[in-house]
């Protein structure tokens, strides 16, 4: 009841600025961002795009894209910035629900892709609202892709490519966290402890947004 109490209060609040809600939420590979983008869906009722979910949705079926996006993912390597963008414009441009708003998750991973949706948002008159970072130490971020690999059976979560994206997120990823700070839009969220208390937290900044 309150779930849909929130959710309604939060509706009716786009439906009154007649604006799109945007929300990216960023950090390292096993920061939380799926988990968490779980909690922003029910709390907020916006579409989630995975650009991670996209491809492997891909991969498994086969397609053309797939076997590129193979190729890149179990290196544990970024897809090449401009096929990226234009994935995410497909999604974008398919999808009608994504009028009211997006939770952003995986994307962008480069200063050029934040440019490219900042580009993209402002072509459908929005922007990017808020820039949530999952902050999550090195050591247990290791710890929990391992364990994760265990149960997902995903390509990339083994030692060896798990360390290639930590490289990668490093290099070509983290420069984003200054890049959002210089745009006023960067929320740290400590991303250690439970689930729903790392949820509360963010939600109570959120919230103050809104
Ligand atoms: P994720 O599920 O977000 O951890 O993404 C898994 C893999 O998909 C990444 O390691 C990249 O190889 C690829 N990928 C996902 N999103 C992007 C993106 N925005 N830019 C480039 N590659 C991406």
């Amino acid at each position: 009841m309150l779930l849909l109490h929130c959710k309604c209060a939060f509706l009716q609040f786009i439906y009154k600025r007649n604006k799109m809600f945007n929300i990216v939420i960023f950090g390292a590979p096993g920061s939380g961002k799926g988990t968490q983008s779980d909690n922003l869906i029910k709390n907020y009722g916006l579409f989630h795009i995975s650009t991670g979910d996209v491809l492997r949705d891909h991969i498994k079926r086969g397609t053309d894209l797939g076997k590129i996006a193979d190729s890149f993912i179990s290196q544990g390597q970024l897809i090449p910035d401009d096929l990226m963008v234009s994935i995410l414009a497909n999604v974008l441009d398919a999808n009608e629900e994504t009028k009211k708003g997006v939770i952003f998750d995986g994307f962008p991973r480069t200063i050029n892709q934040a440019k490219a949706l900042k580009t993209m948002l402002a072509e459908r008159g929005a922007k990017v609202n808020v820039v949530v970072g999952l902050e999550v130490d090195e050591d247990e971020l290791i710890d929990r892709l391992i364990k994760r690999g265990k149960e997902s059976g995903r390509s990339d979560d083994n030692l060896e490519t798990i360390k290639k994206r930590l490289i990668v997120y490093h290099n070509q990823t983290s420069p984003l966290r200054d890049y959002y700070i210089s745009e006023k839009k960067y929320l740290r969220v400590q991303g250690t402890g439970s689930v729903e208390a790392i949820f509360a937290n963010m939600k109570a900044e959120i919230d103050k947004l809104l």
